[in-house]
């Protein structure tokens, strides 16, 4: 008989590698409280009440919400979870949550996994150390965290440790939202109250819910860990304050779209995994046009959930980096003179059968409610893009827009050739109707028909119509995406009034009410239109010939939250009250002070304790050498580009002296401040623009001084090595 033959330890491995493989459609969602399960783990009627509860926005009982909690106990301890947690959403921008272990004690020297229905449903952290701008006062520190019903609770693994997370709203004891989540949920209910409104006043009474759908394309660098823990401006701000650009940059184009590496295909994939199990819709994955620098999207999905998610995708795509000794950085500017990073967020509004309410549709009828909320969309923009800018100003966003790459701080809309040619027919009274997609003729059979986006793609807008939905992409890609899509629900669902009223005072024909409202809206609106390049110095002048708002730096642009305008606004269809509005406004402000202190206070520490003694040394070297090279041959033997490069460390190394000292000083003065409006605005006049002088010359400095003393890794080291 024949002797098998053995296989070969290639053979072998692929084999390991195959039986560990699974499809993804195997796992999605496996570490998620979500239909599925419930369906599978709870009693058929409290099944019934709970999706009412979520569905209907009725109020849950008691007694349903033991069930429900008793079902995700067992199911989260099967998972392998100690301890349950409230995940919030704070005004800090990211998450937090406390844990509480299931066991409790019962009799002495014995414990029982416990979890009732009133510890699902409602939380007590201390809320007296999460910013809240002045809402609550420090005797009353208690803030309750309320179960978010519509975004399933989920599982998740740090190191051994295994919790369960749900995903909750954070207010306090009065009822005021100190957290991202609430005013989100209450536009969410502003935007369908409107959008039905004027649904049914179009004649469309099939549509019971209407919500808002978001896919956030989330940008991000990786560098090697090594280098990260090696600048402290990385680890404590999350950007590098110093360092010149690499000789190579992104001029050759060979990074966007190109292949990946492998160390990065394998990073990408694990997390994939770990957003597939926590029923993260991954999509799409690229590199991005900055070297090291790599992008990550979603399928979009209803806001609030889509909101939760892209915040479990930042927290992942930074806990997975560390398993690959990789840093991620999600800052939207982590290296100057390189591009930075943004989160494209895209928003369209969908009624409970499915449809997209900004897809133009086939037929003539689709076509003008496709119109109306088209244009209630562009005069929302148009109204309120102070509010919009604003929704969108942090410190670290002003490194990106407006900075060659970025949209600039302009808000101005793009609908593309088609649909201006449209809008421009209905304003002179001709009817043209918008079609969803434009053929390409290729004009070579062997290739199909291309359906043309009817969007040419112009990525210098700040907000662009393409094809059946907006894309916002002035967001930043550390900041949560949930106040710019609270801003849009609010704005749009007043736009959406306004038409609908203008509509309603009509008589006669809807259709053609419906055509001269829209005429005389589109004449008013049309200055925020824009199809050209948002980048260029012709549209900085044209935009202010218009009276756009081009508010370039923080502290201006959050000046739009506490207008009339923007305070009525908010309350009217109350997603914030006036007092939460203006707290918010405080605590952004308050965030950009400290964000450009710390910054300060890391400059500092870099000067004094790393740049200046690198550079003494290396001046020591020369100055050393230069004496010795005399004491040998005589003073003309002594070259002068050494004596050169000398005089021009002394004298860079006493600029930087005196700036960051000069840099202090002013910080102090701001302090002296008393009122946070006026002190953001004398740090960001005074202090941002001595900040950039200090850098130009250490990064003077760093084309000097010998690599080998350079006291930290250089960017074409963190942007290249990997
Ligand atoms: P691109 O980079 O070409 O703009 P991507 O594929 O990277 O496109 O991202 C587009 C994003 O827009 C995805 O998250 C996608 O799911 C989302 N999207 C598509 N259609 C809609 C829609 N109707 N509403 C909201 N988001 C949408
Ligand atoms: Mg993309």
């Amino acid at each position: 008989m024949k002797k098998a033959k053995p296989i070969t330890a290639a053979e072998r491995n692929y084999i390991i590698e195959k039986e560990k493989f699974v499809p993804v459609s195997e796992y999605y969602g496996e570490d998620t409280f979500n239909n599925k399960v419930m369906k599978e783990k709870l009693p058929k009627d409290t099944y019934k009440k709970l999706m009412e509860a979520i569905n209907e926005d009725k109020t849950l009982d008691i007694a349903t919400a033991d069930l429900v909690a008793h079902a995700m106990k067992e199911w989260a301890l099967e998972k392998g979870a100690t301890h349950f947690a409230h995940w919030f959403q704070p005004m800090t921008g990211i998450t937090a949550e406390k844990h509480d272990a299931f066991v409790d004690p019962v009799g002495i020297g014995e414990v029982m996994e416990k979890f009732s229905g009133k510890q699902l449903v409602q939380g007590e952290p201390d809320a007296s150390s999460f910013p809240s701008g002045g809402i609550r006062a420090t005797f009353e520190a208690r803030g309750y965290t309320a179960w978010d019903m519509s975004s399933p609770a989920f599982i998740r693994r740090n190191g051994i440790s295994t919790t369960l997370c749900i995903p909750t709203a954070f207010i306090s004891f009065t009822g005021e939202a100190l957290d991202k989540k609430t005013p989100l949920l209450r536009s969410n209910k502003a935007v369908n109250k409107s959008a039905l409104n004027i649904l049914k006043i179009l004649g469309n009474k099939n549509v019971k819910k209407v919500y808002a759908n978001l896919g956030p394309e989330q940008e991000y660098f990786l560098i090697d860990m090594d280098y990260f823990f090696k600048r402290q401006d990385l680890v404590l701000g999350g950007r590098a304050i110093v360092g010149a650009p690499p000789a190579k940059g992104q001029e050759l184009e060979d990074q966007y779209f190109g292949s990946i590496k492998e160390r990065i295909s394998s990073y990408m994939h694990d997390v994939e995994e770990e957003l597939f199990k926590l029923g993260v819709p991954a999509k799409t994955r690229h590199n991005e046009v900055a070297p090291s620098q790599f992008e990550i999207a979603p399928v979009y999905e209803e806001a609030n959930l889509a909101v939760d998610h892209n915040q479990i995708v930042m927290d992942t795509l930074k806990s997975v980096a560390k398993k690959h000794n990789l840093a991620c950085l999600l800052h939207e500017k982590p290296f100057a003179k390189i591009n930075g990073s943004g989160k494209h967020v895209n928003w369209s509004l969908a009624d409970n059968n499915g449809n997209n309410l900004l897809n133009p549709g086939k037929t003539p009828h689709d076509n003008i409610q496709f119109l109306v909320f088209l244009i209630a969309t562009v005069r929302a923009v148009y109204k309120n893009a102070d509010i919009l800018r604003a929704s969108v100003a942090t410190y670290a966003n002003d490194h990106r827009l407006g900075a060659n790459e970025a949209p600039p701080a302009i808000i101005s809309v793009f609908l593309g050739d088609q649909l201006s040619g449209i809008l421009a027919n209905i304003e002179k009274g001709i009817v043209t109707k918008a079609t969803n997609a434009e053929i390409i003729d290729l004009g070579i059979s062997s290739l199909p028909i291309v359906s043309k986006d009817n969007s040419d793609r112009n990525r210098t807008s700040p907000f662009a119509f393409t094809g059946n939905k907006f894309e916002f992409r002035a967001v930043g890609s550390s900041q949560s995406i949930s106040f710019p899509a609270t801003v849009l629900n609010t704005i749009v669902a007043e736009s959406l009034d306004y038409l609908a009223e203008k509509i309603k005072s009509k008589t006669g024909n809807i259709n053609q009410s419906v055509f001269e409202v829209l005429k005389k809206e589109i004449t008013e609106i049309k200055p925020i239109l824009f199809n050209g390049d948002n980048y260029t110095k012709e549209w900085e002048n044209e935009a202010e010939k218009r009276g756009l708002p081009n508010d370039k730096t923080t502290p201006v642009a959050l000046k739009a939250f506490v207008t009339d305008k923007a305070l009525n606004l908010f309350e009217k269809y109350s997603v914030l009250s006036k007092v939460e509005l203006k707290s918010r406004y405080l605590i952004y402000l308050e965030k950009y002070i400290k964000d450009l202190e710390i910054e300060v206070k890391c400059l500092n520490n870099i000067c004094m304790n790393q740049v200046i003694p690198a550079a003494v040394a290396y001046q020591k070297l020369l100055a050393k050498t230069i004496n010795e090279t005399k004491n040998a041959l005589g003073s003309s033997a002594v070259l002068s580009s050494e004596l050169e490069i000398l005089k021009k460390m002394v004298d860079l190394i006493n600029k930087i002296y005196s700036t960051n000292k000069d840099i202090l000083t002013k910080v102090d003065a701001a302090n002296g401040v008393h009122d946070e409006q006026r002190k953001a605005e004398m740090l960001c006049s005074k202090v941002k623009t001595s900040m950039n002088e200090l850098r130009d010359c250490v990064d003077e400095l760093e084309g000097l001084v010998d690599e080998d003393m350079w006291p930290m890794p250089k960017f074409w080291e963190m942007l290249f090595i990997s």
